[in-house]
């Protein structure tokens, strides 16, 4: 029996096009991952990355035995794949992406090929916004209960290389829509769409259909038997939604009860209601805060109900959980003024709900790589509830074209420490300073944990 058919007798779930020279593109996490997965069925792997990989990546390939290169991308070792994994920060229009199209090579993803190797329940989170924070709630309330289960996505290991090291359950699992770009017979159990609004429109040619598209990718392959949990208030979602009448158990939440809505809240309570029964809770007790994170924690209550889990445990998991670095997370109360950084709000819409979670006057820090942001969204929120506002950036003209003359104090800042030291100074005591940049970090930053890091070493200088 061949190496393939043998892959196909154990695996009734992989796709007939498995096959035996497998390339990776793309020499990160989840490139590594699927590298050893890939291995460890068999198949002939080679790892290609066009930048540098770092080391522990390298550590794990040859500690497989797998063969890679770093630096370039050689095509004779590439066009011959039967098949390709590819990296989600590799774009559609990458030189090698489009040559492997041409010669109709099969390009899927690593969490297509980590779902081929197990028959772990699979609860899968997308959105534009909230997937980690919901990914890790819902992680730890299973973890809380008991189960047997991994977390993947942004966080922690590849799913592929769990499914290849470990045995779990259950898997967790965050996709965001490049992700989803490459899926084609993965099937989740349970599928998350928390939100829909434009990001990344810069990969799906600035439609933002084509990035609708790419995230209702989560329902593909569901039957009746599985469940989709999603935001019924979200005009897009909820459109689609009844455009395409999806054949799975529907589990639509809002804020508010209306016809179908299976959670929502009544009486400052949290209620859920689902086929194994109901769930209810004072949402005071939710340990996460802002309206944004009531809508992750409907969506992780009515996944953890679907899995049985009891209604004691949900409620301590829900009322303990530590919340996520750099999502509106408290930094420190400096003489009566509190520091909150929310660096991972990298659009507009996640600092606007930053902004309507505020309860005392804010001095915004704002700024960065703009992704095409329209600050419409925010400016009512801004001009009721921000004493001040603080550019960061090496650019900051589009937010001056936007802001001036709607808020009294404007300053710019060049750096870190020094946006936190005219942060101090603006404040007054009972406000909060808010770290909430709407633009990604590239100009000033590394990414977005250095900038939140960055922006936690200053406020303990103070
Ligand atoms: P993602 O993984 O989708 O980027 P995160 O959980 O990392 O989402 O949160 C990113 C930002 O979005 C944070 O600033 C957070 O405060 C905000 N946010 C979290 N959940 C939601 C939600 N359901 N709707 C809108 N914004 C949210």
């Amino acid at each position: 029996m061949s190496e393939k058919d043998k892959i196909m007798e154990n695996n009734p779930s992989v796709n007939a096009s498995t096959s035996r020279r497998m390339v990776i593109l793309g020499g990160g996490e989840s490139g590594a991952g699927a590298a050893v997965l890939a291995k460890k069925q068999g198949l002939d792997v080679f790892v290609s990355d066009l930048s540098e990989m770092k080391q522990r990546y390298k550590d794990i390939l040859e500690k497989y035995g797998i063969a890679y290169e770093e630096g370039q991308h050689t095509e004779e070792k590439i066009l011959n794949a039967d098949e390709v994994v590819k990296s989600p920060g590799i774009p559609d229009k990458a030189p090698m992406v489009k040559k492997l199209k041409e010669k109709g090579i099969p390009i899927i993803s690593e969490i297509e090929l980590g779902g081929r190797y197990t028959q772990a329940k699979k609860i899968c989170v997308t959105g534009s916004n909230g997937k980690t924070t919901t990914t890790l709630l819902i992680y730890h309330i299973l973890k809380e209960a008991g189960l047997n289960v991994g977390v993947a996505g942004n966080v922690g290991n590849s799913f592929a290389l769990q499914v290849a090291e470990a045995d779990y359950d259950y898997y967790v699992i965050e996709l965001s829509s490049f992700q989803l770009d490459n899926m084609y017979h993965f099937k989740a159990d349970i599928a998350v769409l928390l939100n829909i609004t434009p990001d990344h429109l810069d990969r799906y040619g600035y439609e933002l259909q084509n990035y609708v598209q790419s995230k209702l990718r989560i329902l593909q392959n569901q039957t009746k038997e599985d469940a989709f949990i999603y935001w019924k208030d979200d005009p897009i979602v909820s459109h689609e939604i009844e455009k395409l009448k999806p054949q799975v158990a529907l589990y639509p939440f809002a804020e508010k009860k209306t016809e179908g809505v299976k959670a929502y809240t009544e009486n400052n309570q949290i209620i859920i209601t689902t086929t194994k029964g109901e769930f209810t809770m004072e949402e005071e007790l939710v340990a996460l805060t802002g309206k944004h994170n009531l809508f992750n924690s409907l969506a992780a209550g009515i996944a953890a109900k679907l899995l049985d889990i009891k209604n004691e445990n949900i409620r301590e998991s829900l009322s303990n959980f530590k919340g996520v670095e750099h999502r509106l997370e408290k930094v420190a109360r400096v003489k009566g003024v509190e520091y909150i950084n929310d660096s991972k709000a990298t659009n507009v819409n996640s600092c606007w709900y930053a902004l309507q979670s505020m309860k005392t006057p804010v001095v915004l820090i704002l700024g960065g790589t703009d992704k095409g942001n329209d600050y419409k969204e925010i400016e009512d929120l801004v001009v009721q509830k921000c004493r001040a506002l603080i550019f960061l950036g090496v650019d900051n003209a589009k937010l001056h074209a936007y802001f001036d003359g709607k808020i009294d104090q404007i300053r710019d800042a060049g750096s870190m420490d020094e946006a936190v030291r005219q942060a101090y100074e603006l404040a007054q005591k009972g406000d909060t300073v808010l770290l909430s940049p709407c633009c990604a970090s590239f100009d000033l930053f590394e990414n977005y944990e250095d900038r939140g890091k960055q922006f936690k070493a200053c406020v303990c200088k103070l």
